[in-house]
């Protein structure tokens, strides 16, 4: 299990309404340094992936460092245009054509995932934005299926089957996106099947886009061990600049979400409920699956008290997991859900008429914001 960042929440508890997320300025502007870092050392420019952190109240830090942030389609290619302002890189798995022009407008970089797309809209695109296309390295070890953009029967990707170098004129980028939460091994096995499959069209490219799954701000990433690669691919193809497009990274362990116990039954064994949801606050704890880190808690039977905890949605299967604590439970008491910024909120759901979390900042002088509160209407408005 990682080790938790040094959070600052405790101070400021009492003051979090709940259930809310809260992002530590602080931890957020260490993870920007450490990918600021690996650009300066590299050359390479690093996109915010929107995909799994659109924070945008604390988009200006991230303006501050990264070079702008990667789109999947026309809603995020707009909240990168209108809310960070710097380059917007558009892939989509398949583009709309009455939503094209508006993505041409905002976008420095599109990327198409197939050469039927690239043919339908080439004409308008070529000359107003860089095309690129995305290619599947047919190569990964995504630790999920749900999470593998390179599995069996993948729609994400050219592979070099499909490949028509005949239909090259006008690109000039290729991207690939292979990795999950992975260390610098795994983007060398992915680098080894990209250039033996693309390695020929490189050097007539103008950049080369490594996509999103680098953990770079694990703690126990190999920063050095990525520069050294980046740097040696770029000298490999005359220094082709080279983009990278994390999204966890960016949010990794910047902070949690807070939830109180609203209630506690009994059958068979202690259960709280919780004014948030698995289903619908942290999705992936069902998808995945994995089990959230609880601040001072133990695994079920660890410490001497256990609780089932569960979710205040009408679904059986709204469960947190089995947690134990030095103390027992009581209704009011806050749980800090730890590292729960990215792939949470951009997941969340009104599903049951459940209240959305509110979002908190933890400003870097201890001052704790309600940056964002939201209600009723997010679940009138789509129903
Ligand atoms: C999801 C995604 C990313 C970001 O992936 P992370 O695992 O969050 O770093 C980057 N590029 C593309 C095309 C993606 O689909």
């Amino acid at each position: 299990m990682q080790l938790q960042k040094h959070s600052a929440i405790a101070k400021v508890l009492d003051q979090i309404p709940t259930p809310c997320y809260v992002c530590e300025e602080a931890l957020l502007e260490e993870n920007l340094k450490r990918l600021a870092y690996v650009q300066e050392q590299t050359g390479a420019k690093i996109l915010l992936a929107l995909k799994g952190f659109a924070f945008t109240p604390l988009f200006d830090r991230v303006g501050k460092y990264l070079h702008g942030c990667t789109a999947s389609g026309l809603h995020e290619a707009k909240l990168s245009h209108e809310v960070m302002g710097k380059e917007t890189h558009t892939y989509s798995p398949a583009f709309k054509e009455s939503e094209f022009e508006e993505i041409l407008s905002i976008s420095d970089h599109v990327v198409f995932n197939s050469f039927a797309q690239w043919e339908k809209f080439r004409a308008l695109a070529k000359e107003r934005v860089s095309c690129g296309l995305r290619v599947n390295p047919e190569v990964s070890a995504s630790p999920a299926d749900l999470y593998n953009p390179c599995g069996l029967y993948s729609r994400l990707g050219i592979t070099r089957a499909q490949f028509r170098p005949e239909q090259l004129e006008g690109i000039e980028g290729l991207h690939f996106h292979a990795l999950c939460e992975q260390n610098v091994d795994a983007l060398e096995a992915v680098l080894e099947g990209f250039e033996a499959n693309f390695g020929a069209f490189i050097p007539q490219m103008r950049w080369i886009n490594f996509g999103g799954g680098h953990h770079i701000t694990r703690e126990d990433y190999d920063v050095e061990g990525l520069i050294r690669v980046i740097r040696a691919f770029r000298a490999r193809y005359n220094n082709i600049p080279v983009y990278l497009e994390p999204g966890e990274a960016v949010g990794w362990q910047t902070g949690p979400l807070v939830a109180s116990v609203l209630d506690i039954v009994e059958n068979g064994m202690n259960i709280a409920i919780l004014d948030t949801s698995a289903e619908a606050h942290m999705p992936d704890t069902l998808a995945m699956p994995y089990r959230a880190q609880i601040r001072g808690a133990g695994e079920a039977g660890e410490k001497a008290y256990t609780y089932r905890l569960g979710g205040n949605t009408c679904l059986a299967g709204d469960i947190m997991g089995d947690y134990s604590f030095d103390a027992p439970l009581h209704v009011g008491q806050k749980l800090i859900f730890e590292d729960m910024i990215h792939y949470t909120i951009v997941k969340n759901t009104t599903f049951n008429g459940i209240k959305l979390p509110d979002l908190g900042v933890l400003r870097k002088d201890g001052r704790f914001e309600v940056v964002k509160e939201f209600g009723y209407e997010e679940y009138r408005r789509r129903n």
